[in-house]
């Protein structure tokens, strides 16, 4: 079953039960500083949910384009390293706005799965939080799940929340089983993070909204939120083990392969750059251009992280923006936005591709220089990240990514250390002029809170454009 027809068909399953089909909202989120991207179905929802916003339905489904390569939802460091995690992708949802509840979101999500997609019941494995007595009953009661594929998580991986503050509530996911052959263990066990037991569909009980302080406000309406990864039921439906193996990657990966001449496809960095190209498109055809703040310096990181990856696959000319062409192929018809601005997405691109082409190669001959004498679980010095970052153009997490290829990591507190030192000259030099100016830099590591970020960095991230 190709993406397209899961796409479609999802839809319509909703459509038939009462649901508004809405479309997919863009990467930006309107109205919303508090949220980098859109990274879920939900964001284009919250208002909705929270009861500042009234539509005339109360029940909606959509299939969202969502990205995490940033804020509190990150995934660009699993890209190339799991066979199931995107920056960007689309998440399919059905919603309610005080209307259903878990009753029948459960119900719902297991007539779609069992009976329109056709999936054995024995490969499904379910999860719900761990206090969610309710819940639990609806699934071994009333849906007859096996308790011997059914378990209770605490609040890291079952209390869904879409930021710092915001909705939030209990959640319960279901999963599916590729098989033993794929590493990986059941949810909950420690060997949870593999690929063989991949979550497909998370349905969230919208119960509270989460104010500044961490309090937990009930919602004026228990709703329902759900999220479903399009490329991971994909995988379910088209019988392989990783997402990159579906129709919609493979086209794409192909055309990699066209774009840089090569007869093997199966080097990872293929995957990268077809991950990144879906990722940069979409973020320039929703208004995003590549910046050193905020998200132009997502969309940045993430173009470059690509054209590293093609530099390694041997690519000498520009070839990332040749393609938005076949990505619209495989999208166009879903997403007409996309088709209208390809022109504009192409231009961006390319100019962003000549801008770093000079700078990539002779950071790259800097960096093999500086860790010829290091060996396996060595570190990049500070001092080399930031030389990169400054003088060649090398986001941190750039260098941290050819750093892990080579089994090596990177010296993110030298390199911090080094960031402050300038900032300081910088402030200096301002102060000096009596201005008082955000300096340029300080909102890039938004996507990184992770790591340790100084805190004035964190204050202006927080209150800035995150
Ligand atoms: P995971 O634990 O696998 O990282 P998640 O719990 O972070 O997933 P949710 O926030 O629950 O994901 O999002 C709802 C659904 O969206 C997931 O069940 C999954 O099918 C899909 N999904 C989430 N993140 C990604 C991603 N980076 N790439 C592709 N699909 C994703
Ligand atoms: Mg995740
Ligand atoms: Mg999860
Ligand atoms: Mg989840």
């Amino acid at each position: 079953m190709k993406s397209t027809e899961i796409r479609n068909r999802f839809l319509q399953f909703f459509a038939r039960h009462g649901h508004e089909v809405v479309a997919s909202s863009p990467l930006v989120p309107a109205n919303d500083q508090s949220l980098l991207f859109t990274n879920a179905g939900m964001v284009q929802f919250k208002d909705v949910f929270l009861g500042r916003d009234r539509r005339p339905y109360t029940r909606a489904a959509s299939a969202q384009r969502c990205l995490r390569a940033g804020g509190k939802h990150n995934d660009l460091e699993n890209v190339g390293y799991t066979a199931r995690h995107h920056t960007f992708f689309e998440m399919l949802g059905n919603f309610s706005f005080g209307d259903y509840f878990k009753r029948d979101a459960i119900r719902y999500a297991w007539e779609f799965l069992t009976g329109e997609m056709g999936l054995p019941a024995d490969r499904l494995w379910v999860t719900v939080f761990e206090g969610d007595d309710e819940a639990a009953r609806i699934w071994l009661d009333e849906i007859g799940v096996d308790a011997a594929r059914f378990s209770r998580i605490g609040e890291a991986d079952n209390f869904w929340s879409m930021g710092d503050t915001g909705p939030c509530g209990p959640c319960s996911e279901i999963f599916y089983d590729h098989g033993p052959g794929i590493a990986g263990g059941p949810p909950g066990s420690p060997e949870a993070d593999g690929d063989r037991y991949v979550e497909i569909w998370n349905l969230v009980f919208m119960q509270f909204d989460r104010d500044r302080e961490g309090r937990l406000n009930p919602l004026p309406k228990p709703s329902v939120d759900t999220g479903m990864g399009l490329e991971r039921m994909a995988a379910v439906m088209q019988k392989v083990t990783s997402n990159y193996d579906i129709d919609l990657f493979q086209g794409l990966i192909r055309a990699v392969g066209e774009v840089l001449d090569l007869s093997d496809l199966r080097d990872k960095s293929l995957n990268v750059i077809a991950d990144h190209i879906r990722a940069a498109a979409f973020l320039v055809t929703d208004g995003v251009v590549p910046g050193n703040e905020g998200r132009g310096y997502v969309l940045r990181r993430i173009v470059r992280r690509a054209l590293r990856h093609g530099h390694r696959l041997g690519a000498t000319d520009p070839f990332f923006y040749r393609l938005v062409a076949p990505l619209i192929r495989e999208m166009g018809e879903a997403y007409p936005e996309l088709a209208r601005d390809q022109a504009h997405v192409e231009a961006v691109l390319k100019q962003e591709e000549e801008r770093f082409a000079e700078t990539l190669s002779q950071g790259l001959r800097l960096l093999e220089q500086d860790i010829a004498g290091l060996k396996a679980g060595g570190v990049i010095p500070g001092a080399t990240v930031f030389r990169l970052y400054d003088t060649y153009g090398f986001p941190a997490d750039l260098t941290a990514d050819i750093a892990r290829e080579r089994g090596l990591s990177i010296d993110m507190v030298g390199f911090e250390r080094e960031m402050t030192a300038q900032r300081n000259r910088a402030r200096a030099a301002q102060s000096f002029r009596g201005d008082e100016v955000v300096v340029a830099g300080e909102t890039e590591f938004c996507g990184y809170e992770e790591v340790s970020v100084p805190v004035r960095v964190r204050a202006l991230a927080a209150g800035g454009r995150t």
